[in-house]
């Protein structure tokens, strides 16, 4: 594709290396486009050639299949991550992190994006699974967001039409790629700020396994329950299946002690799906986005 500058095309390129997890086969080609017009041309040649294409962020949601995926993985990463703070409003490409993205709310002694500074993903990632933590989410905060739409139009949508819901958007549905987004903060105390971003960083760290690889919660939060309880009273903290584990530490999260491939992970959560089933009654579902091809149990 020559519309990518140099290194901008790879073939055959680990996924492992492009998600938390730290599993995943390889992308038969891997994209990194530098700009929107970039973007939307390799978009409109991977139609044209009706070649497969899956448009990813920071990977900190994702499982890939140890088959790797057939198509065009394309990645939306720093190029895309510039900021850009008017008054109470912050602008962010879709590649920022949400950590830049609270740096410079704190910079700009803006209130209302601490939740936000410990989740690991991007902007874009973000605003697809109306990403939130500790009572608030990316609803609360986000006016509006541009988007590519299929036919390759940029249009900047409010984020009132974008059905931000519980862990989802209507942007996997309509085929968009989120570009950037657009927040509007309060003004608020740097102390208090800061304090409240290193209160939740704390918390992070004492409940989360964050010194494994994981994507974070691997099922949604049933109605009314928690995903980690109901998994610990089914007796699975600790529950392992290769390299892949229940964490010990928080039942919630599945993590990857070291060499754990995307079939253990899989495996393992349908494990736990199946035994919280048995056990409770309820049905978990992943929270974690499934890409590529998975090998055979
Ligand atoms: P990816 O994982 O790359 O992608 C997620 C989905 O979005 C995929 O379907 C992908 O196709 C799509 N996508 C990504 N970018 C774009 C784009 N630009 N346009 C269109 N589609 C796109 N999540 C929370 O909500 N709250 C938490 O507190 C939280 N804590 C976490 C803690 C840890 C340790 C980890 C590893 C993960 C945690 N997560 C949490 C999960 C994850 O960080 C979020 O879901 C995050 O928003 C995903 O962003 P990403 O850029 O990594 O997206």
């Amino acid at each position: 594709m020559q519309v990518l500058p140099e290194g901008g095309l790879r073939e055959k390129e680990p996924m492992s290396r492009h998600t938390t997890f730290r599993a995943g086969g390889p992308a038969d080609y891997f994209a990194e486009p530098h700009n929107a017009d970039q973007l939307a041309e390799v978009i409109c040649i991977c139609r044209e050639a009706g070649v497969p294409y899956a448009v990813i962020g920071n990977g900190s949601n994702l499982l890939v299949g140890d088959l790797g995926y057939r198509g065009v993985v394309i990645s939306i990463g720093k190029a895309f991550g510039e900021i850009t703070v008017e008054e109470n409003r912050i602008c962010a490409g879709a590649g920022a992190l949400l950590a830049s993205v609270a740096r410079n709310a704190l910079a700009a002694e803006l209130a209302g994006f601490e939740f936000a500074a410990g989740i690991p993903g991007s902007v874009g990632g973000a605003v697809v699974m109306n990403a939130g933590a500790y009572g608030s989410e990316m609803k609360d905060v986000m006016v509006s967001a541009t988007v590519l739409t299929r036919d390759g139009k940029v249009v900047k949508i409010p984020s009132g039409k974008l059905e931000l819901g519980y862990r989802t958007s209507c942007i996997p549905k309509e085929g968009y790629v989120v570009l950037g987004a657009e927040f509007v903060l309060e003004k608020g105390n740097p102390a208090e700020i800061r304090e409240r971003m290193e209160e939740l960083a704390g918390k992070r760290r004492e409940k989360q396994p964050l010194e494994y690889p994981s994507a974070g919660s691997t099922f949604k939060r049933p109605e009314g329950d928690f995903a980690g309880r109901l998994i610990e009273v089914a007796g699975l903290r600790g529950f392992r299946i290769g390299d892949a584990q229940v964490s010990e530490k928080h039942c919630g999260f599945v993590i990857n002690r070291g060499e754990a491939s995307s079939a253990d992970l899989l495996n393992l959560c349908r494990e736990v799906q199946k035994r919280v089933r048995e056990h409770s009654g309820v049905q978990l579902e992943l929270e974690v986005k499934l890409l590529g091809e998975f090998s055979e149990d």
